[in-house]
């Protein structure tokens, strides 16, 4: 069993100050692969305090050196990619292939996104051609929090901490308890790429300890918050007390609107999407709404999709979705199946318990309900587990006001053939993201969304933006500079 139970403070691994052991659980095999410690309040105070320190050396530092210390990372973290992937899978159960590929292959690409968003940072302007000695001067918010979920790890911490770096901020990074290992070979990697002591600052531990006196201090100018929508709401009561700017990046129950007009392969890409990470992305398009026309031709499809999506082991090599990360979302998505059942949602493939073969890890079946309504709960909360609810529409309208009818707003999916109606959809849906006909975001467009799903963009120039302050000064001295 690993002994990870160090914290990255100051620019050196320390051992705790108060922390209590935890294990780290693999989901394939449910056998516990490293301890951790889940820090106390004096280990988030060390680390808060080693930030603060280096803030003003950091903040005023040349803004091309730090894109220069970017570079570095970018080029230590592609050649620890394989041990990063590995990290991942153990973690939280990603199949090893899709570890190495997509999950770590996600930060390289933030990484390298914001490296190309940095150019269009202006640090310093002037105001207007008519005010020249207005200065508009963007600097570092401070001290910054950032706090991230298990399920898709390096894209969320490389999200908050490349951008943070790039501004100028200092940070204390608390990950997923559940997926703290990946972040341990991040901060490894930081160190090595030779970022300045105190920059940067990782302490383990859960949300009633670590987090919650991480987004209540009063050092701290910023939380950076992917997660539930529960711990979202939690944080930003915790955080107002001290006034400190809240970033939320929350949960999602994303529609994908099917017309009788789309593209052939359709449906299998919108199934194939809600399965992929075993449904645990926060955009997964998991209310699938199909044009009556076409509705039973589409359940038949998702049906042979989720029957040929295989499941095994994160440790077997392949194209097969993984165990969930752990007995509690096992044990929410088993309930929540029940509640489909329970509320008359017909069940057309997969179903409780776990696929055939697969008695050990935290493994669930591919699942589509199809003839579901709206306002069930399958509909309604995030199962963040391989589900996928089928729901018929009539009329554009009846869908975007399906679409639009949930406390989330983060992506939602269009797919026609006909551009003026995916173009009127894309400006009716009330989300922060909006792909259609299988086309994905492209490099440095923002991540985000409206609604419970959160405030604030990641991700190329809106994601460095959000670790700005922006300064007006009158009076500068342009002769002077
Ligand atoms: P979670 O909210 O339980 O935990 C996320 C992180 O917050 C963990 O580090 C946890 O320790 C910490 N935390 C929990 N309660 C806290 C509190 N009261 N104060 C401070 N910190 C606290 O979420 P999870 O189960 O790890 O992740 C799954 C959730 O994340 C899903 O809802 C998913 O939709 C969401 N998510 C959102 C995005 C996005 O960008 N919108 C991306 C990925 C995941």
């Amino acid at each position: 069993m690993l002994d990870k139970r160090q914290f990255y403070i100051n620019g050196a691994w320390v051992a705790p100050i108060d922390g209590q052991d935890y294990d780290v659980i693999d989901p394939s095999t449910e056998e516990s692969v490293a301890v951790i410690s889940l820090g106390g309040t004096a280990d988030a105070d060390a680390a808060v305090a080693a930030a603060k320190a280096a803030l003003p050396g950091f903040m005023y530092s040349d803004p091309a050196e730090r894109l220069a210390l970017v570079k570095r990372i970018l080029e230590v973290y592609i050649a620890r990619n394989d041990e990063m992937g590995a990290a991942i899978s153990l973690e939280m159960g990603a199949p090893i292939d899709m570890a190495k590929t997509n999950q770590s292959g996600s930060g390289t690409w933030h990484i390298q996104n914001f490296i190309r968003a940095f150019d269009e940072i202006e640090f310093e302007k002037v105001l207007h051609e008519k005010s020249p000695d207005d200065r508009i001067i963007k600097e570092a918010v401070g001290v910054c929090a950032l706090i991230t979920p298990w399920n898709w790890p390096m894209n969320q911490v490389t999200l908050k901490v490349i951008p943070a770096l790039l501004a100028g901020c200092t940070m204390v990074l608390k990950p997923s308890e559940i997926a703290p290992l990946s972040s341990l070979v991040f901060a490894d990697i930081l160190h090595e790429a030779g970022v300045p002591a105190g920059v940067f600052n990782l302490v383990n531990g859960d949300g009633m300890g670590v987090g919650t006196r991480l987004s209540g201090h009063p050092d701290v100018d910023m939380v950076s918050f992917t997660g539930s929508t529960r711990a979202g709401i939690a944080i930003s009561k915790n955080a107002a007390e001290s006034l400190k700017r809240v970033h939320l990046e929350l949960g999602g129950k994303g529609a994908n609107i099917i017309f009788a007009d789309a593209d052939e392969k359709a449906v299998v890409r919108g199934a194939r999407h809600c399965f992929q990470n075993t449904g645990q992305s926060c955009n997964a398009p998991t209310r699938m709404l199909v044009e009556r026309s076409i509705y039973n031709k589409a359940v038949e499809t998702a049906v042979a999709t989720a029957e040929k999506t295989k499941v095994a082991s994160a440790h077997e090599a392949g194209n097969h979705i993984g165990p969930v990360v752990s007995q509690a979302q096992f044990d929410k998505i088993q309930g929540l199946i029940q509640v489909g059942i329970d509320e008359g949602a017909k069940l057309v493939a997969g179903g409780l318990g776990r696929p055939d073969g697969l008695n050990r890890g935290f493994f669930v079946r591919p699942t589509v309900f199809a003839d579901v309504n709206n306002s069930m709960t399958i509909a309604r909360e995030e199962i963040f587990g391989p589900v996928l609810s089928i729901i018929p529409f009539d009329t554009e309208e009846e869908a975007l006001q399906i679409a639009n009818d949930t406390p989330y707003g983060l992506t939602n999916y269009v797919q026609s053939q006909d551009g003026a109606r995916r173009n009127r959809a894309a400006r009716k849906l009330r989300s922060g993201m909006v792909e259609m006909n299988g086309t994905s975001r492209g490099r440095g467009a923002p991540f985000g969304g409206m609604k419970a799903s959160g405030q604030g963009r990641e991700g190329g120039v809106w994601g460095i933006e959000d670790f700005l302050e922006v300064k007006a000064v009158s009076g500068w001295a342009s002769d002077a500079e």
